[in-house]
């Protein structure tokens, strides 16, 4: 089955030109000039045209951050592999990076186990995994070299969350030692959370217990300690570091210093910290769950500094975090008491809208917004060039966006399986209309066209952004 995408502008990390696109089944297999004598002649044996005019035409988002129904403060997140996945196809993410977790005294591979069964079958697009490690020790450290042999090359550790996630300085330099020796990329949550428990127990004694104090109690500082300190540990060890959602400035300076003296030293941010701040977790009543996740939303003048950082690339990646709770019945778990609200935000679905934004603000460049949302995320986990690019050999993982297209952000039209959205009525430039995973079309005509199981779970080689 042959596909031509015919008079669209192909956006690339480098460049934006008018180009045609060749597809074979579930690869790109050539590019030429649009209107040129070439690109003619594939249309005789094209058995599908589609007409992009006016259009971008850009490799499929990678959201390298999502928790699909992970089980935390005693429920789950409401998006399941299935619904998570057919949200992320809706909102032009053609690959989902999720976090298998290994809970403690479990082994690393049973929990990449739980999770690729999880997976496995449900899907709407292709998947791959990070594993995060709860729990180190001889073992574990022996199982990372493992499933880096089965590509998954990636391991998050927590400097938060005492006693579930949280590892100590020592693990996390035995853990970082390891990956200097195969290759695999450490992955931080930097928060001091040992500080932060101290902060949360006298706040929760001094009775201030709504979704505000969850920020309050939380201050960038400490993320930017945390940060500083995860750095010079990586330095040390000489392995590489890529920070995860990265909300403030203090963090961002940490991570400036270090990549300015040459360290492989990387961090993601979020939509969440470059839309929302600590504003809308102080709404009134109850509302303010709604946005509460971890790190917390920041004071608002975070937000320019983490724009920048997008531009001059000290931040190089922007992932979801996606990891939706109910507010009803899920959120208001935590009415009373803050630290009982499940961390997350939904999100999936709105990433490449959003950061499109960003392009019609002014903030960053047509080109960084492929960079960001997908040919880096692509580059950083291993996936280049078969995703995050748009190229002969490369899968077909092609999202046609209309860049005038109006819509507004709301939670009685988005498909995540959650019942709010954080952007409610916001106005947004710009749409997806078409979606092809591995050359399949599963958006087309304003409808969802693919199936659960056609996303496949994707091995990752070693990171190929380090310098
Ligand atoms: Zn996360």
């Amino acid at each position: 089955m042959r596909t031509l995408i015919r008079g669209g502008t192909v956006v690339s990390a480098e460049s934006a030109s008018l180009i045609d696109v060749l597809i074979e089944d579930e690869l790109v297999v050539a590019l030429a000039a649009g209107g040129s004598e070439l690109a003619e002649s594939w249309q005789a044996g094209a058995g599908r045209v589609i007409d992009a005019a006016g259009r971008y035409v850009i490799p499929g988002g990678i959201d390298a951050h999502t928790h699909m129904e992970m089980p935390f403060g005693g429920t789950r997140s409401s998006d399941t592999f299935e619904t998570g996945t057919r949200a992320a196809a809706w909102g032009g993410t053609t690959t989902i990076i999720d976090f298998a977790i290994q809970t403690k005294g479990e082994s690393l591979i049973g929990g990449m186990d739980t999770w690729q069964a999880k997976a496995a079958g449900r899907c709407a697009v292709d998947y791959s995994f990070h594993a995060i490690i709860s729990d180190v020790n001889e073992s574990s450290l022996k199982e990372m070299d493992v499933l880096v042999e089965q590509g998954v090359t990636s391991f998050k550790l927590f400097m938060a969350y005492p006693g579930v996630f949280y590892a100590t300085d020592k693990e996390i330099f035995q853990a970082m030692d390891r990956a200097a020796g195969n290759g695999a990329l450490i992955m931080m949550h930097a928060e001091n959370g040992i500080a932060i428990d101290a902060i949360v127990a006298s706040a929760l004694a001094k009775g201030e217990t709504d979704p505000i104090f969850h920020g309050l109690t939380r201050p960038a500082e400490l993320e930017g300690e945390a940060a500083h300190r995860a750095i010079a540990l990586a330095q040390v060890a000489k392995a590489p570091l890529y920070i995860v959602h990265l909300s403030s400035e203090p963090a961002l300076a940490a991570v400036a210093e270090a990549r300015d003296r040459g360290q492989n030293t990387f961090a993601e941010t979020c939509p969440q910290y470059l839309f929302l701040s600590e504003e809308d977790m102080g709404r009134p009543g109850f509302e303010g769950a709604k946005f509460v996740c971890t790190p917390p939303l920041r004071p608002r003048h975070h937000q320019a500094a983490l724009w920048r950082g997008l531009r001059t690339d000290d931040l190089s990646v922007v992932a979801t975090d996606h990891c939706p709770f109910c507010f009803t019945e899920q959120k208001e778990l935590g009415i009373g008491d803050f630290t009982k609200i499940p961390n997350g935000l939904p999100g999936v679905e709105n990433r490449m809208d959003l950061m499109y934004q960003g392009v019609v603000a002014g903030e960053i460049p047509l080109s960084r917004w492929v960079e960001v949302t997908s040919t880096n995320p692509a580059k950083m986990f291993g996936l280049y060039p078969q995703k995050g690019a748009i190229a002969p050999g490369s899968d077909a993982d092609i999202v046609i966006y209309d860049p005038l297209a109006v819509q507004t952000i709301s939670a009685a039209t988005h498909h995540m399986a959650v019942d709010y959205s954080c952007y409610e009525g916001m106005p947004i430039t710009g749409r997806v209309e078409t979606v092809l995973s591995r050359g399949r079309q599963v958006i087309a005509d304003g409808a969802y066209t693919g199936e659960a199981g056609h996303g496949r779970f994707v091995p990752r080689r070693l990171s190929q952004h380090l310098r």
